[in-house]
């Protein structure tokens, strides 16, 4: 796949668990651009709430908020082999811990605070200055970079979805419940589509890819068949 001309954001939005980290990891890869987690962000700030006990009984304490938002540090690390990126949180990475049921479950709650909102948005506008970058995310599209160069919108069959779910953490060695996943799944697809701050939708400048029955190589030649009908590859000498 060849890079544009000139560095672009390419920002992909979609539903919990559509592969879109998969996704935009390959692209980034393919042009050699910066790839952006922002859920992992989001799981990252869940972790810091929970760990100051922020959370109790399904409630933010956001009077407490900003001086937790105040000192955060979140920043990724890339390891060379495995390739696979690593959320730090101020100064220890918590890839693993943010990725548990409990950041899971708390992460709707906490990503629909305002100013938690505010915070990561500019964090993220600041990781795209200087483009180059593919950034997944809820609202890459809509909010964090509305005038992005390609916007694409990723969904799947929340059985599918919550199946590959399965079997990645099985693979991982948890014994995990397919209909716990299930719910999960379609539970943050309802709280991130109906909260009134950024709320999950479609750009109305978005390329819709459901990638329900494609494989990641499918879907790989479907961005570069985009990539090649837009005006971003013209002017190469
Ligand atoms: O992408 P991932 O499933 O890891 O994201 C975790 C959660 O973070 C989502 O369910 C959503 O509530 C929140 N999120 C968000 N805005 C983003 C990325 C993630 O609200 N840009």
């Amino acid at each position: 796949m060849s890079a544009p001309v000139r560095k672009i954001i390419i920002a992909i939005d979609g539903h919990s668990s559509c592969g879109k980290s998969t996704f935009a990891k390959a692209i980034a890869a393919k042009l050699d651009y910066i790839y952006i987690d922002s859920g992992a962000m989001y799981r990252a700030v869940t972790l810091a709430c929970m760990e100051n006990s922020l959370i109790r009984d399904g409630h933010l304490d956001e009077k407490r908020l900003p001086e937790i938002l105040m000192n955060i540090e979140i920043c990724f690390q890339k390891k060379p082999s495995p390739q696979i990126t690593e959320t730090w949180l101020n100064g220890v990475n918590v890839e693993e811990r943010i990725r548990s049921v409990d950041v899971a479950s708390n992460v709707s709650l906490v990503s629909k605070s305002r100013i938690v909102r505010k915070k990561l948005v500019s964090m993220q506008r600041e990781m795209g200055r200087d483009k180059g970058i593919v950034m997944d995310g809820r609202d890459i599209g809509t909010v964090v970079f509305p005038h992005a160069d390609i916007k694409i919108f990723m969904t799947a069959d929340p059985e599918i979805r919550a199946g590959r779910r399965y079997r990645e953490l099985r693979d991982k060695g948890m014994d995990v419940d397919f209909n716990d996943i299930l719910e999960n799944i379609s539970e943050r697809d309802r709280l991130d589509e109906n909260r009134s701050e950024s709320p999950l939708k479609k750009a109305p400048d978005a390329l819709l890819l459901d990638n329900s029955y494609m494989t990641p190589e499918q879907q790989l030649e479907w961005f570069s068949n985009i990539l090649l009908k837009t005006d971003l590859m013209k002017c190469r000498k």
